[in-house]
C-alpha cells in the first residue's frame, strides 16, 4: 500500500517508509536463492513479496525483481499442491518439496493463492511465460471457483487437501474469517489477467468467455466458450479496419494435439504445450479463430512421494466424490475442522504415469469412476464438488497391474 502511495504522489517520503517494512530476515535469503521458507506464516508473507515486485517496478532495483522471481518460482515449483493451492495450518511446515506429509483439513488457505495470482500478474508482466497463466488457471478452475458456495455466496478458508474432508462454508452472519474478505475481491476480479497486450501483441491468456477492446489500436475480440466443458475456444474480431497485431494464444502444457483454424481453415502448424501460440496477420473485421485444445487425463504425483497422485484431465483435478454432508455441517466454524479424522487413502492398482489405468470415462462431462480392491469410486471434477467430502490424492500400485 505504502510504495503505491509513492507510485501514486511520488513522494519519496513514502518510498522510504514503504522500505521501513522490507523483513531483511526473509528476503536476505530469497535474493541468494535461498529457501526457508519453512516455520513461515504464508499469507503475512505473500504480501511482502508483492510489494517487493511493486517496489522493482516503482524504483528500478533488480533486487527486488529478482526476490520476487525466485519466490514465486519456489512457491509455485515446491510448495504447491495439484490445485496450485499452498500452505498447511497456514504456514510451511516443511522443507521444499515435501508435501506428502502436508494433508490435512486446514491446507491452502484461499488467501495464499489469492495473493500468489496477484503476484503472477507481477511477474508474468516483466516476461511473460505460458508457465505464468498454466499456473494462473491451475489456481482459478481447481481452487478459487471450488471455494465458493453458490447459494450463500459465502467462502470457505481452507481447501482441504487430506482425505474425506468436505469444504467449510462462512456463515452469512457469524463466522467470517480473512478468506470472506479475500473472497470478496476475488470473485469479483474473474475478468482479471483473461487477457495482456504489450506494444504490438495480445496475450490470450484464460479461456473464459469475455469481451476485450483493445481501443488504441481499433480491434476488439469476443472469445466464445463453455471451457472447460469445452475443449477449446473461438475468437472473433470486429475492427473498423484491418489491425496488424500479433494475437499470441497460450497453449496450455496439458494440451497435447491441439489445433488452431482461421476463418475455417486448419493451419500446418501448432505451438508446443506450455507456449504461446503466435498468429501474425492484419487482422479484418468478422476473422475467427478456434482453438482446440483436446484435454486427457494425466498425473500430478507428490513431490516426495511418486505413488501418491492426485488424477487431472486437462486443467482439472478430480477428485473422488463421497457421500453428500448433512446440511447443518455445510456452514459452519473453520475450526471444528481440527476435530475430525481423516478417512484412510484410497489404493488403485495402475501405472504411475497413466491414471487411464485405473480411471475411466463414467458418462456425462467430466464424470470419471476408478475401480479399487473393493470398490467403485466415482470421481468429478474437485471445483464441481460443493458439500460432498472427497480425496484427491491416492495411492496407486503398481504390483498386479
Ligand atoms: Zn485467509
Amino acid at each position: 500500500m505504502l510504495a503505491n502511495l509513492y507510485g501514486i504522489t511520488g513522494k519519496d517520503q513514502y518510498l522510504r517508509l514503504a522500505q521501513r517494512f522490507d523483513k531483511k530476515v526473509f528476503f536476505d535469503p530469497l535474493a541468494a536463492h535461498r529457501d526457508e521458507l519453512k516455520g513461515l506464516h504464508v499469507n503475512t508473507h505473500v504480501p511482502q513479496v508483492i510489494a517487493a515486485a511493486r517496489l522493482y517496478e516503482l524504483t528500478g532495483d533488480k533486487r527486488y525483481r529478482n526476490i520476487a522471481n525466485y519466490f514465486w518460482d519456489e512457491v509455485t515449483g515446491e510448495r504447491s499442491y495439484c490445485t496450485g493451492g499452498t500452505s498447511n495450518f497456514e504456514h510451511w511446515r516443511s522443507e521444499p518439496g515435501v508435501l506428502s506429509t502436508e494433508l490435512s483439513p486446514l491446507t491452502a488457505e484461499d488467501c495464499c493463492v489469492y495473493n500468489m495470482l496477484k503476484l503472477t500478474r507481477h511477474v508474468f508482466a516483466w516476461s511473460p511465460q505460458a508457465s505464468h497463466m498454466d499456473y494462473y488457471e491451475r489456481v482459478l478452475f481447481n481452487h478459487r471457483m471450488g471455494t465458493i458456495d453458490p447459494e450463500t455466496g459465502t467462502t470457505v478458508y481452507h481447501l482441504p487437501h487430506g482425505n474425506g474432508y468436505s469444504k467449510i462454508y462462512a456463515k452469512p452472519f457469524d463466522s467470517f474469517w480473512c478468506c470472506s474478505g479475500t473472497g470478496a475481491e476475488e470473485f469479483a476480479k474473474l475478468a482479471d489477467t483473461i487477457y495482456f497486450h504489450d506494444d504490438n501483441s495480445m496475450f490470450i491468456n484464460l479461456y473464459i468467455p469475455s469481451d476485450v477492446n483493445w481501443t488504441e489500436k481499433g480491434i476488439r475480440i469476443t472469445q466464445q466458450t463453455s471451457f472447460p466443458a469445452e475443449q477449446g475456444t473461438t475468437l472473433t474480431i470486429s475492427a473498423g479496419k484491418p489491425v496488424d497485431v500479433d494475437l499470441k494464444l497460450r497453449v496450455p502444457y496439458w494440451a497435447k494435439n491441439g489445433s488452431v483454424k482461421v476463418n475455417g481453415r486448419l493451419l500446418p502448424t501448432f505451438a508446443d504445450p506450455g507456449s504461446y501460440l503466435v498468429l501474425r496477420r492484419p487482422w479484418k473485421n468478422g476473422d475467427r479463430i478456434e482453438l482446440s485444445l483436446p484435454m486427457s487425463l494425466h498425473v500430478a504425483p507428490m513431490p516426495d512421494k511418486e505413488t501418491l497422485q492426485a488424477a487431472m484431465y486437462g486443467p482439472l483435478v478430480l477428485a473422488a466424490r463421497f457421500e453428500e454432508e448433512p446440511r447443518e455441517r455445510w456452514y459452519r466454524h473453520f475450526t471444528a475442522a481440527k476435530e475430525e479424522k481423516p478417512s484412510s487413502t484410497l489404493q488403485f492398482k495402475g501405472q504411475l504415469n497413466d491414471p487411464s489405468s485405473w480411471l475411466e470415462p463414467a458418462g456425462g462431462k467430466l464424470a470419471f469412476r476408478a475401480v479399487s480392491q473393493n470398490q467403485t469410486v466415482a470421481f468429478a471434477s474437485l471445483s464441481s464438488i460443493l458439500h460432498e467430502r472427497y480425496s484427491m490424492y491416492h495411492e496407486i500400485n503398481e504390483s498386479n497391474s
